[in-house]
């Protein structure tokens, strides 16, 4: 979601006439769009403005900013604005769409600007984005997050849920695949939220079937909350052409009790029984997960819980996280916080255990053949491809630049826990 609110930011700053470099030290212009959700985020982005700043010692016109998620807790702004005089505009994930005019006051009046808004005003339908790739598109269909979740700064810092109309969305992916994309992902905190907010009430499931009728490509989601994730979905989702047997399914704890202080509502056995569904329904999906190891108040038997889980789930990927304190969040301030050496043992554990099912899945992979989309080519030469199978795992392969956007089938010849090499088919 920050990646493509990014695009926008780009977008704006595009149409007003600026161009891209690859090197702040040619830069006019740096906006920092920043995250908040671990601590180590944060870290990066004060470590940065303190390099980035010392670029005004040779270019006297250069303009610094910092916004996002980070720049909307206040206490932060007011922090940065305090500590590092060489930042021009600070602005929060509310205003985005005000970033034009804020830049346009600090280049003309020259005086540093602090905007930041406390809540959205409604959904935006018309800012410019310049978008990073041709063939992968974002597209949000809801904005903010009802759920609260105790260790979690999100709802704070991009407000309450609201979702953008069936007819917006669908102009919008409409208008992608007339540009050539073959590949769109739905944006949403928790997309299986969407459509509360509207009148008529569309749910995740109608907005998933309106959009699988607009043409032939590669149609994604994320994040599902396992709690919504129902029957119905699964069903409108194996009844589609479109939408890709991938599945992002944040588990973040194998523990009820664990589950229930995160304030999560599903329980291991309920998440479980979801899982299996899953892979009674699709012959082969790709199932991944986030997982926070060392929630305050976790014992090495609510640990067991989280490794027995990713044992039974046995997922393709996990984006394995140390609990990080946010503050202002419910969690941060609870009693039994995990020592650091704890922590890092659990989660060097769970690495190791997850390494070898990641491994174990591409495996079986070998010898079987999968149609791939190829999004590129690689960094060293342009006859290497690298493109994703349905589920959206990396094949790379031999092949010719004028493959990249096109499909083509691919036998998997090698394995490795991150990656897969292929041998296009003959004749492709
Ligand atoms: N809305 C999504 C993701 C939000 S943030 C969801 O509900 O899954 C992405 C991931 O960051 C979360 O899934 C969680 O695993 C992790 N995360 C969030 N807050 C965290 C914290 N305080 N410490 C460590 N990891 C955290
Ligand atoms: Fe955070 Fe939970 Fe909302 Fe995801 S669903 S953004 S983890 S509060």
């Amino acid at each position: 979601m920050s990646e493509h609110d990014a695009e926008t930011l780009a977008g704006m700053i595009e149409a007003m006439g600026y161009e891209r470099t690859n090197e702040s030290e040619k830069a006019d212009l740096v906006v920092l769009h920043t995250c908040c959700v671990r601590e180590k985020a944060e870290s990066k982005v004060l470590t940065r403005i303190g390099i980035l700043k010392r670029l005004k010692e040779k270019n006297s016109s250069f303009i610094l900013a910092v916004g996002g998620c980070m720049t909307q807790q206040k206490s932060v702004a007011k922090y940065i604005k305090q500590s590092f005089k060489g930042v021009d505009i600070i602005f929060g994930t509310h205003n985005i769409h005000r970033f034009p005019e804020l830049l346009e006051e600090v280049k003309h009046r020259r005086h540093a600007v602090l905007e930041v808004w406390d809540e959205p005003d409604g959904v935006r339908e018309t800012l410019p984005v310049a978008r990073s790739d041709k063939t992968k598109a974002y597209v949000n269909i809801i904005y903010g997050c009802n759920n609260f979740c105790t260790y979690c700064i999100v709802p704070y810092v991009r407000g309450r849920e609201r979702s953008r109309s069936v007819e917006s969305i669908s102009e919008e992916v409409k208008g992608l695949l007339d540009q050539g994309y073959k590949d769109v992902m739905l944006l949403g905190q928790n997309v299986n939220s969407y459509g509360k907010t509207l009148e008529d009430r569309p749910d995740f499931s109608d907005l998933l079937t309106h959009l699988d009728t607009l043409g032939d490509y590669r149609l994604r989601y994320m994040t599902s909350h396992p709690r919504d994730f129902s029957g119905r979905l699964i069903e409108s989702i194996a009844n589609s052409n479109n939408v890709c047997e991938q599945f992002h399914l944040p588990l973040q704890s194998g523990s009820n009790n664990i589950i229930k202080k995160m304030h999560r509502g599903y329980t291991k056995e309920s998440y479980l029984e979801m899982v299996d569904k899953i892979y009674q329904e699709f012959t082969e999906p790709v199932l991944t997960t986030d997982i926070i190891v060392g929630f305050p108040g976790e014992t090495d038997e609510d640990f067991e819980d989280t490794l027995d889980v990713v044992r039974k789930a046995r997922y393709d990927l996990a984006y394995t996280f140390l609990y990080s304190p946010r503050e202002g969040t419910p969690a941060a301030t609870m009693d039994d916080q995990v020592p650091q050496e704890v922590k890092m043992e659990r989660f060097n554990r769970l690495l190791a255990l997850q390494n070898q099912i990641s491994l174990e899945k591409n495996q079986a992979m070998v010898g079987k053949e999968y149609e791939v989309l190829v999004e590129g080519t690689s960094k060293t030469s342009d006859k290497i491809l690298t493109g994703r199978t349905r589920g959206g795992k990396v094949i790379n392969f031999a092949g010719e630049p004028s493959d990249v956007r096109q499909l083509r089938m691919v036998e998997v010849v090698g394995a490795r826990t991150w990656s897969l090499q292929g041998k296009i088919r003959q004749g492709e």
